[in-house]
């Protein structure tokens, strides 16, 4: 009685299986609902509708689309059936990305910064000015370009 909402596609598509459209990569959003499909069969012996499964593969879309990784969109997904709910998008936004992940960064350490070894978290990746202050690294994902400065 709480999935009234029918509105995550506009068109009904007889075919949602087949959409190249869009998410780039289907195979995370099979991913995210074999998690789903086995937590449900798992909290209630049973296989979810295809209504269900239905909303929950376009909720996965969606914020696969949106940038949210698989491994926690699997995550989220697996809780959904021991509450009874289907609509991952609402879960996933009360549940944001954990945050500190190294997977958050894009560039790998310059092997140079915080005096040769790696730290742990990207945000040490600080190196030492010929002054002595401490600067972010050009692998520093905080990191900014100097301006030149001409007038
Ligand atoms: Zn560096």
């Amino acid at each position: 009685m709480a999935g009234e909402r029918e509105a995550a596609e506009p068109k009904n598509n007889d075919n949602p299986t087949d959409s190249p459209a869009g998410v780039g990569d289907t195979g995370d959003v099979d991913k995210v609902m074999d998690t789903y499909i086995a937590a449900y069969m798992t909290a209630l012996q049973m296989p979810p509708s295809p209504g269900e499964t239905r909303t929950v593969r376009a909720g996965a879309v969606t914020l696969l689309a949106a940038g949210r990784s698989v491994g926690s969109l699997c995550k989220l997904a697996a809780e959904l059936p021991g509450k009874g709910w289907t609509d991952l998008v609402q879960h996933a936004r009360k549940n944001p990305e954990a945050t500190a992940r190294p997977a958050a960064v894009s560039k790998p350490w310059c092997r140079e910064c915080n005096y040769g070894q790696e730290p742990t978290f990207a945000a040490g990746r600080m190196r030492e000015r010929a002054d002595g202050r401490l600067e972010k690294c050009h692998c520093h994902p905080g990191y900014v370009p100097p301006q030149p400065t001409h007038a």
